[in-house]
């Protein structure tokens, strides 16, 4: 198995049949990997890791996802919009704690109309004109990225989920396209967007067969960022009995994907940090060099509910980054 890992550290590719034995591989050789991921990252990236401020700026949404809190099905789930206002004091607060990139996501809001969301992005483009602006709204017209991209968006992520046309059809209602899905992809990286794409681990029905494919779609897309967290369920979705996914098998992918794509950026995602408590670490030794913390105003934070138990609902901005520094030093990285 080891011939594996190497292959693909030297090649950046595998087949479909290869990434599946290393998905499978035993704990000997899945430490292998890890190292060889970690090694990988570190060459790139040095010890460091990289903060993106994430403000989550609505939990409205017309989908109905299966797997999703926010999902228009769920009467339970509290909505709430950020004003233009509050988001630009969310990044007052995220330039003031040295945050260079603001990641804007949230549901499929209907209000959310092309020039509102135009207008936000301008607004912060002009108030900084450095600063990385990532948008996570979901599935739009080519022409709404384009404006965006236009107003000053430089990325964009939109999670594939599974590329198995089945299983994609397993996890949302049919009112949802596996095509659109996928031609958004395919307009972002057209228009220019530093384009992120991913899945959840362990997700209802999900196989193994499926995360080959995955890892396939996601080497010939040549993503520039990967986010894959567990599944975690949701108390008040369809799949609130289902079993969450498996923290091994996400370290696991992390490594295979560093591997694959050396200089993607992929985070240590909040999902996985729920799952385990050292997770996001975890997820760093294996070759992920993002995190992610919340910028979202506290009152709100924990609206934004897309799993149970989710971390980091109760602290303040500096709070959260100044914990996630100390966690991040404590296994010989610095935050940046
Ligand atoms: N509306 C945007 C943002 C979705 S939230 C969009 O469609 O892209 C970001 C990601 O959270 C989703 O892509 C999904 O992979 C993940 N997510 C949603 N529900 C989850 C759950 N129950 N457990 C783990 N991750 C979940």
């Amino acid at each position: 198995m080891k011939e594996l890992t190497d292959k693909l550290a030297d090649g950046h590719a595998l087949a479909e049949a290869e990434y599946l034995s290393l998905l499978t591989c035993n704990e000997r050789e899945a430490e292998y990997l890890r190292q060889a991921a970690q090694a990988v990252a570190q060459r790139v990236f040095g010890r460091e890791v990289k903060a993106r401020g994430l403000i989550e700026i609505s939990s409205y949404c017309k989908n109905n996802c299966l797997y999703c809190g926010i999902r228009a099905g769920n009467p339970r789930a509290e909505r709430y919009r950020l004003t233009k206002e509050e988001i630009m004091e969310c990044c007052r607060q995220g330039d003031a704690l040295g945050f260079q990139t603001f990641v804007l996501q949230g549901g499929e809001d209907p209000a959310h109309t092309v020039e509102w969301v135009e207008d936000v992005v301008r607004t912060i483009r002009t108030a900084y004109p450095a600063k990385a602006i990532t948008l996570s709204l979901g599935e739009r017209p080519e022409e709404d990225y384009r404006r965006w991209f236009n107003a000053g968006a430089d990325r964009y992520l939109l999670r594939h989920e599974t590329i198995d046309r089945t299983h994609y059809a397993q996890l949302h209602p049919t009112a949802m396209s596996y095509d659109n899905r996928l031609r958004c992809l395919d307009s972002l990286k057209k228009i220019g967007y530093e384009t992120g794409t991913g899945i959840m681990v362990g997700s209802p029905f999900q196989k193994l067969e499926y995360i080959a494919a995955d890892l396939k779609f996601i080497e010939r897309l040549h993503s520039e960022m990967v986010g894959i967290g567990p599944f975690i369920p949701h108390r008040d979705t369809p799949f609130r009995a289902e079993p969450a996914g498996s923290v091994e098998l996400t370290l696991r992918l992390i490594s295979i994907l560093r591997l694959m794509l050396p200089t993607a950026n992929i985070p240590a995602t909040t999902s996985l940090g729920t799952l385990a408590a050292d997770g996001r670490e975890r997820g760093i030794l294996a070759g992920a060099n993002v995190v992610m913390p919340n910028l979202s105003p506290v009152e709100q934070r924990k609206k934004y509910s897309l799993y149970d138990n989710k971390i980091c609902t109760g602290d303040e901005a500096a709070e959260s980054r100044r914990l996630l520094e100390k966690r991040i030093e404590a296994i010989g990285y610095t935050l940046v």
